[in-house]
């Protein structure tokens, strides 16, 4: 139902948990967080935290975001379509080594029959989601590149999405697409943001892209790259908010 992201110079939990209440509004029924940090020996360790009900449970089990360190991370509050509510069931949800990491607004409406071959093909599902099929499926298409396993996604799914995306693999980036569901980018020298609607990044910055279906968002701390599904780069216009929530 909502969606954050954030990389930059801050503390990437608190920033997710501010933009989600900023998203409440909506409604939910589980929230969750996935926060990537390197280790002293320079892996990426992508921690998740999740639980069904308020967003204050999702605080108290982070200590309002301090137990999990890290400048980059996604974050969701979900309003179940396809599994009941539960800590499972609820975003971000993520390949069984993290390998792949995502968040995920909308149905994805043929999701019994990918599952049914990508349960074929070895890949073991833990939720009762529509999501899941997602997360196998991007790791099943990664050979190192994000944006083609992301295109071939996006060609074999049906349904609605937005999405936010971390590969364990690529550290201190974020991933995001979407198609009829919402999705926005904001810029500021502090820090780059995903959201799946305006009120959640606000406070840090009014300079956002208003992204189109189908279009593919590739951004760290210091770039933000946008493609189309042909794997093109293309060109996207900075708007500014003029009003307030
Ligand atoms: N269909 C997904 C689920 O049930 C996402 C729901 C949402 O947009 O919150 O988990």
């Amino acid at each position: 139902c909502g969606i954050v992201g954030y990389i930059g110079g801050s503390q990437a939990a608190p920033i997710l948990l501010d933009g989600l209440a900023k998203l409440e509004y909506r409604g939910y029924d589980s929230a969750g967080v996935a926060v990537s940090s390197l280790d002293e020996n320079g892996n990426n360790t992508i921690e998740v935290v999740k639980a069904k009900g308020r967003l204050q449970i999702l605080r108290e089990m982070t200590d309002n975001g301090s137990s999990v360190p890290g400048f980059c991370g996604i974050g969701h509050t979900r309003w179940a379509t396809h599994g009941e509510p539960s800590a499972i069931n609820s975003h971000p949800h993520f390949e069984k080594d993290k390998r792949v990491v995502l968040v995920h607004n909308g149905i994805i409406e043929n999701y019994l029959e990918l599952k049914d071959r990508l349960i074929k093909k070895g890949y073991e599902f833990v939720s009762q989601t529509d999501t899941e099929v997602l997360v196998h499926l991007l790791d099943n298409y990664y050979k190192g590149d994000p944006i083609e396993a992301i295109t071939k996604v996006m060609v074999r799914v049906q349904g609605s999405y937005a999405l936010g995306i971390l590969f364990q693999d690529r550290p201190g980036e974020i991933y995001a697409v979407r198609k009829d569901s919402p999705l926005i980018v904001g810029t500021s020298k502090e820090g780059n943001l995903i959201a799946s609607d305006v009120p959640a990044i606000l406070k840090y910055t009014r300079e956002v892209y208003y992204i189109q279906n189908m279009e593919i968002v590739q951004m760290s701390d210091k770039e933000i790259k946008f493609y189309n599904i042909d794997r093109e780069e293309i060109q996207k216009e900075l708007t500014k908010v003029e009003w307030d929530t």
